[in-house]
């Protein structure tokens, strides 16, 4: 079993491609300069036509994804520091989070919403022409 071909449930997630074809992207393209692109979405797949906002409030589950993932982040901060500087405060540690959360928080928003809405969209594989 391939987990990262076309088909893949974890590719469509990590890639933030839409759930249905795995081909178009959900997200805008992130822009340094623009610091809210990080997380403006498209309102439909370019390729097949999906809705990225199925109905309003759609991604209030992805709430529950994105704590399960910034709880591993605290636990593998946490952990890298009782390795790495066993010696640590807890104002170093608390720093150490608040800095990784802020980082990764764009990364955390699309996984979790991509995650959500690849739970109850089903992939379709494009009838391939002979
Ligand atoms: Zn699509």
């Amino acid at each position: 079993m391939k987990l990262w071909n076309q088909d893949s449930y974890l590719k469509s997630v990590c890639t933030c491609s839409c759930p249905k074809c795995h081909q178009g992207s959900m997200f805008q393209k992130m822009d340094l300069k623009k610091p809210s692109s990080f997380f403006e979405m498209k309102p439909r797949c370019e390729n097949c036509q999906q809705s990225f906002e199925p109905e309003p409030g759609y991604y209030f589950g992805a709430m529950f994804i994105s704590y399960a993932l910034n709880t591993a982040l605290f636990i593998s901060v946490w952990l890298g520091l009782e390795i790495l500087y066993p010696e640590y405060s807890l104002s170093l540690l608390l720093t150490l989070i608040v800095i990784a959360a802020i980082l990764l928080l764009p990364f955390f928003f699309r996984v979790s919403r991509s995650a959500w809405i690849a739970i109850f969209i089903p992939y379709q594989a494009a009838k391939k022409s002979t």
